[in-house]
């Protein structure tokens, strides 16, 4: 199968909301607040994984400080989050909107899906990594829970799956002949 065939078949099988006229909703920040509360907690998972593959996985007192501002912006969002969901402000509602149905929905579900597989991971954590503590089938599970996400995504944005691993490869490689893999930034 190759990546457009299985965005169409994904698509095949996707229920969700597309018309915003089907969408009756109050609060509109819990749906943006939560994408942005998602966004920063990546943010900080970026940084960190940078700090394992350049410094050893040493938390210098610079790394400290920048990781640590990082989460303290995580943690504004998580609390808006809280706030957008249980009292919503209208003020703040009145300048929202959900046009984009189909998209949100998606990336909701793509930052949750990739939530569902960091948990089974973080639980390797406390195990010592012991490999019957892993198990592939669910593994295979969530990563394809993650792709189908991504294929719907993509097709929200009118971007076939082909063209996404192309260019990502592209650029990989393109980074790695100008010998600027292990760099910082998305335009390198
Ligand atoms: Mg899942």
């Amino acid at each position: 199968m190759n990546f457009n065939d299985y965005q169409e078949k994904a698509a095949s099988v996707a229920i969700y909301p597309t018309d915003p006229e089907d969408i009756e909703i109050g609060n509109i920040a819990a749906y943006a607040n939560a994408l942005w509360a998602a966004a920063e907690i990546g943010e900080v998972c970026n940084k960190l994984k940078k700090v394992l593959r350049d410094d050893a996985g040493i938390l210098t007192e610079e790394k400290q400080t920048e990781i640590g501002s990082l989460a303290v912006i995580a943690n504004q969002a998580s609390s808006w989050l809280v706030q957008s969901i249980e009292s919503p402000n209208p003020e703040q509602e009145e300048h929202l909107n959900l046009n984009e149905v189909g998209l949100a929905y998606t990336s909701l579900g793509l930052a949750g899906e990739v939530g569902e597989l960091c948990d089974k991971i973080k639980d390797r954590f406390d195990n010592n990594g012991q490999e019957e503590s892993l198990n592939k089938d669910d593994m295979i599970g969530e990563l394809g829970d993650i792709l189908w996400y991504v294929a719907n995504v993509a097709k929200e944005l009118d971007i076939s799956l082909d063209e996404v691993a192309e260019k990502n490869i592209e650029k990989l490689f393109s980074r790695k002949e100008r010998g600027v893999i292990a760099g910082d930034g998305d335009n390198r």
